[in-house]
């Protein structure tokens, strides 16, 4: 990326924590971004804040309320609905979309990015996870690239670059192992929301720290990985690493291995996301290796963690299966963040919403030609559907 040429932003979801982040790494590198365009649910200061520091021409709203009280302060700058959201990915002019809305109401608008044939940077993993099959394969066509912005991927794009994908044997994610680590399984059914939302290592959105603690998080990781990277799920594993120092691995065939390592600051994946294949000379937190002077690893408890399990199984299984994972996973964190379902529910709930799974569901996505892809969608938001209203229904009668 030539110092001169800046890239222009669409950020969806700004006001969330991979927003907020995104737009620090802008006003680091100011003379290299511009946001063009941002969107956001419900948060009305925020948003105004951001549109006094960064001038974006559009504002697409997805809350009604918060869009009349924003429209009527600075008019047609501000926008609603699925259309406006739809055309800030592929207005012309936009070079970067950065795809950081919560849960799959991203996906939409990233496929209409990637159509665009756009530099779609992603932290929404919901989004690869269950149609990541769909986005890789359209991006094959648009010339569209995919970057990650989870740093467990960044590692593996960071450790892939001069590779040849034929000489790759493994990656290994790293997981931190979330609060719970140590814990006893015995215990787990009187952890608390207050416990949950306490990780050792990141600072996060209050649903993707929920992920992190039952490992969901790591769970939806690899299927991410598994999409991205085009890698079969056999060489795809996890190791558990609590000092969160490295980020990820790739090991060859000659038995070699590469570790991508960095303080725990995601403007650092962010920022390599924006700028790829290019290092911008924006330094954020180095890493001590004096003070971090310990690398630990284990396995990951599949007895203790069911949710990194289930979700293994899901990408084995394929076609619709990670979805209905992902839809009754969002469902149980809400009611656990609600605080009206235990800790121990949420994998309780995502089994019964996968054993409930239509007899179709595994058949694979059909993913071109590409005029089909609306059918694969509407498969998708159907079984998204169907396991969200189990699982409400599960939640509902346990209540009961
Ligand atoms: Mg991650």
């Amino acid at each position: 990326m030539s110092e001169s040429a800046s890239k222009s932003l669409t950020i969806l979801g700004s006001t969330g924590s991979i927003g907020r982040n995104t737009l620090d790494v802008v006003r680091r590198n100011s003379h290299r971004f511009s946001v063009k365009a941002i969107s956001a649910n419900t948060s009305v200061d925020e948003v105004r804040s951001q549109i006094a520091e960064f001038h974006p021409e559009t504002v697409v709203m997805t809350n009604s309320d918060a869009f009349t009280i924003l429209q009527k302060e600075f008019g047609s700058l501000i926008r609603t609905g699925e259309d406006a959201l739809n055309e800030i990915c592929s207005r012309e002019g936009i070079d970067i979309v950065v795809a950081a809305m919560v849960g799959s109401a991203g996906l939409r608008p990233t496929l209409e990015a990637i159509r665009a044939g756009k530099r779609v940077t992603i932290a929404n993993k919901e989004t690869l996870v269950v149609a990541g099959e769909l986005m890789t394969a359209l991006a094959k066509i648009t010339g569209a690239e995919i970057i990650p912005i989870d740093s467990e991927h960044s590692a593996i794009t960071q450790c892939l670059v001069g590779e040849s994908r034929e000489s790759v044997t493994r990656i290994i994610l790293t997981a931190s192992g979330g609060p719970f680590r140590t814990r006893s399984k015995d215990t787990f059914a009187s952890i608390t929301l207050s416990e949950a939302l306490r990780h050792p290592n990141w600072i996060m959105g209050r649903k993707i720290t929920i992920d992190s603690a039952t490992l969901m998080n790591k769970g939806l990781e690899i299927i991410e990985a598994r999409w991205l990277f085009d890698l079969p799920l056999e060489k795809i594993d996890v190791v558990i690493h609590p000092q969160s120092i490295i980020h990820s691995m790739v090991e060859f065939c000659d038995g070699s291995v590469k570790a991508q390592l960095g303080a725990p600051d995601m403007r650092l994946a962010i920022q390599y996301a924006l700028g790829y294949p290019d290092r911008l000379p924006v330094a954020y937190e180095t890493l001590d290796l004096l003070k971090n002077n310990r690398l630990d690893f284990e396995e990951p408890d599949l007895e203790k963690f069911l949710c990194l399990r289930l979700a293994r199984n899901a990408s084995e299984l394929g076609g619709l299966y990670p979805a209905i994972l992902n839809a009754a996973n969002e469902i149980a964190v809400e009611a656990f963040l609600d605080e009206s379902i235990s800790f121990e529910e949420i994998p309780q709930i995502i089994q019964s919403a996968i054993s409930h799974a239509e007899e179709d569901a595994a058949r694979p996505l059909i993913v071109t030609p590409l005029d089909r892809i609306n059918e694969d969608l509407e498969r998708i938001f159907h079984a998204d559907n169907r396991s969200r209203e189990h699982a409400r229904q599960f939640i509902a009668e346990s209540i009961m």
